[in-house]
């Protein structure tokens, strides 16, 4: 799935649960989702160098607290086209980071770190800066 197609999904669950929750007078929470490293085969992205820092950042985040299954499980579409299929990514987790100060849900796969080290994949400077922040 790609970026949009997966803050769809989470914004339309958010709707529902919502719903739910206006009925039972339960605090509603309203959340702008932003889906970072779903790329696509055929989709542009951001490219450019990402620090170390901010990986082992990413990486110690991600171990934190667990983690969801995805949507279906991913292959890398870039290491296929390339002809590398055998060392190929592969994933079929994700993780939601929460920005409550912005009201933004960050959610990204596994593969983010694929991307980033093997396919230059530079993630928006928002969730760098929030990820390097907290
Ligand atoms: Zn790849």
């Amino acid at each position: 799935m790609k970026n949009k197609e997966i803050e769809q999904h989470h914004l339309e669950m958010q709707k529902k649960l919502n719903e739910f929750a206006r009925k039972k007078g339960y605090p509603i929470e309203d959340f702008k989702f932003v889906a970072v490293g779903y790329l696509s085969i055929d989709e542009e992205f951001e490219k450019g160098e990402v620090s170390i820092n901010f990986l082992n950042k990413l990486k110690i985040l991600w171990h934190e607290g667990g983690t969801t299954g995805s949507l279906g499980h991913h292959e890398c579409e870039f290491c296929i086209k390339e002809g590398n299929y055998e060392n190929r990514g592969m994933s079929n987790s994700e993780k939601m980071l929460i920005d409550r100060e912005n009201k933004i849900k960050y959610l990204f796969p596994e593969m983010i770190f694929h991307y980033c080290t093997e396919h230059k994949f530079k993630p928006c400077d928002a969730f760098i800066k929030f990820v390097m922040r907290i």
